[in-house]
């Protein structure tokens, strides 16, 4: 959708612009998810509310490709500089955002020697370079040979 005028101005003094490297933080209000919140009545005089740094994106660099969400580079939600802000697709989004953990379910940090990639199938369906613990796989391993002698 396209903002008035009135609404583009509301829209850029919600947030603090900071210089172009910086994060421009949000000032209004925040969802449960910690993104911004903008709310407008649409040329229908329907109320709506938007996200934030989706709005932003939208009147400084232009329309949203459909499908595709917004990657906070910075990884900080409350952020609506559209520098920090790439287009991606929810499965990349999703896989980044397992990427950017640093320790494996058990525990085990991920550092360059405990960390390998590889196929993992869910559910059928196959997901190939996914990573993995070293660790973890190990001891699954260990677990599956003491299963086979005890046998
Ligand atoms: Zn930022
Ligand atoms: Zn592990």
């Amino acid at each position: 959708m396209d903002f008035t005028k009135g609404q583009t101005d509301r829209l850029l003094a919600s947030f603090d612009h900071g210089s172009p490297d910086e994060c421009w933080t949000w000032e209004r209000s925040f969802d449960r998810g910690g993104y911004g919140k903008f709310r407008l009545t649409d040329d229908l005089g329907v109320r709506r509310t938007l996200i934030a740094h989706r709005a932003v994106y939208h009147v400084i660099v232009g329309p949203i490709p459909d499908g595709m969400h917004l990657d906070h580079l910075c990884r900080n939600r409350a952020c609506v500089n559209p520098r920090h802000l790439q287009p991606v697709t929810l499965e990349e989004n999703t896989r980044r955002g397992v990427e950017a953990r640093t320790h494996c379910g058990k525990g085990h940090e991920f550092t360059p020697e405990n960390t390998g990639y590889g196929t993992r199938t869910t559910r059928g369906k196959k997901y190939p370079n996914v990573r993995y613990c070293k660790a973890c796989a190990k001891a699954a391993q260990l677990r599956h040979q003491e299963r086979k002698r005890a046998a």
